[in-house]
């Protein structure tokens, strides 16, 4: 009995590991699919459905971040610290920003309307810094 379960267990934390240390590596704050071209280059055998499961149990877990910004589909990150991200509204990359924690707003908005506030979300949008310098570019032609 015991050896037919270890088998698959050293399998799945094989793939863990690849998907840990892509996204420990990487801060491209890639999307399911995304992750699974990268998973697939060290392990070419591997489908979706288990980077999917993968991604939820290491967010799970706490190993990763899920991220639920408001274009829709959900991205993974490798950093775990509480930091906030901006969403690049002309070709959709999403960056670190590296603000303090807000705390002070959860501290302000306690309370109101008698709700009891445990945390905040909060999502930058604008141009990342290679968009920045296309459109200054276009604004001014030299
Ligand atoms: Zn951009
Ligand atoms: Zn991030």
């Amino acid at each position: 009995m015991k050896v037919i379960e270890e088998k698959p267990r050293i399998r799945i934390t094989r793939q863990r590991k690849v998907i840990l240390e892509g996204l420990k590596n990487s801060t491209s704050h890639p999307t399911a699919g995304e992750v699974y071209d990268m998973v697939r280059q060290e392990l070419p055998r591997v489908s979706l459905g288990t980077v999917y499961r993968n991604l939820d149990t290491l967010s799970r877990d706490g190993h990763i971040l899920k991220l639920d910004l408001d274009e829709g589909q959900k991205r993974f990150d490798g950093r775990i610290d509480h930091h906030y991200h901006l969403r690049c509204l002309s070709c959709g990359r999403v960056l670190d920003i590296n603000l303090d924690p807000q705390t002070d707003i959860v501290k302000k908005a306690n309370g109101m309307n008698n709700c009891l506030i445990t945390g905040h979300k909060l999502e930058f949008t604008g141009l990342c810094p290679q968009c920045r310098r296309d459109e200054e570019s276009i604004k001014q032609p030299n």
